[in-house]
């Protein structure tokens, strides 16, 4: 479907935010990704998957969007303007999402760099802090102007927010396996009590999967709730 954009706003020259109106019709559960793309004449343009950043009750869908300079879509995408059109898929779906979690104790949400688009609609569904008993969000970016988009939003949350950055200096400072091998967070986690959900860079994502399998943690799907999950179009 063609919906017409109705925000954009830029952070840095790698990272933007953009809304458009929501047609009735777009349904999702927090945590599901859609396609997105763009169309100019003459031109072939691939759709990309993207995370709905919006929550499943408002009534705009938003994104946040890397800028990759020589990028079959964002290279163009970035020139979008308010009143422009653009294509979002009316089939969003995904495994990132709490229904294919087992409910209660800790939710720890594990991101870095864009990563922090699904939990940012997760965060904005009323049903989630009814659903555990604490909810951590834990957002490693390289900069801290990458985390500007969200961090307000994040913070007035009820959320425990665990902020860090790994190429400038800060109050927390390193990569999330950094963070975990250092007791920072998840400090005797066990995976009856403690409930994970992992997103972005592919590297991290296995990485993470890896060390949670390893742990005795189960990922979860469709057919089954499981200890961890995440994003299985991420991953190798
Ligand atoms: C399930 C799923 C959900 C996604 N959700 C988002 C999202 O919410 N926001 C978003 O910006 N992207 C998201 N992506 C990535 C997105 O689909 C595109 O890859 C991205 O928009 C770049 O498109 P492109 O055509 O310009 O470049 P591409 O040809 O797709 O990518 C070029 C290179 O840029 C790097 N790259 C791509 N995306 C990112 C990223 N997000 N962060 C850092 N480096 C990247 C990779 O090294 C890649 O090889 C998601 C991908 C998947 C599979």
């Amino acid at each position: 479907m063609l919906v017409k954009v109705t925000e954009v706003e830029h952070y840095t020259d790698r990272l933007f935010r953009f809304k458009t109106e929501r047609p009735v019709s777009f349904r999702f559960a927090a945590g599901e990704f859609t396609m997105v793309g763009i169309e100019k004449q003459n031109q072939t343009i691939p759709k990309r998957a993207y995370s709905m950043t919006s929550g499943p009750y408002d009534d705009f869908i938003e994104f946040l969007s890397i800028k990759v300079a020589d990028g079959p879509l964002t290279s163009i995408l970035q020139n979008i303007k308010v009143g422009d059109e653009i294509y979002v898929g009316d089939k969003p779906t995904g495994t990132l999402t709490i229904a294919n979690l087992e409910l209660g104790g800790n939710l720890w949400l594990l991101a870095t760099g864009t990563g922090i688009a699904p939990y940012v609609s997760i965060l904005r569904d009323p049903d989630l802090f009814k659903s555990f008993d604490r909810v951590n969000v834990v957002w490693t970016t390289r900069l801290i102007s990458e985390q500007v988009c969200f961090k307000d939003l994040i913070t007035k949350t009820a959320s425990n927010f665990y902020s860090s950055i790994t190429r400038e200096e800060s109050d927390l400072k390193g990569r999330i396996q950094h963070l975990i091998k250092d007791e920072i967070i998840l400090k005797n986690a066990c995976p009856s009590n403690d409930k994970i959900m992992i997103c972005g860079s592919i590297d991290f994502n296995n990485e993470m999967k890896e060390y949670f399998n390893n742990k005795g943690w189960n990922e979860g799907n469709k057919k089954m709730a499981g200890t961890f999950v995440q994003e299985r179009a991420f991953v190798s």
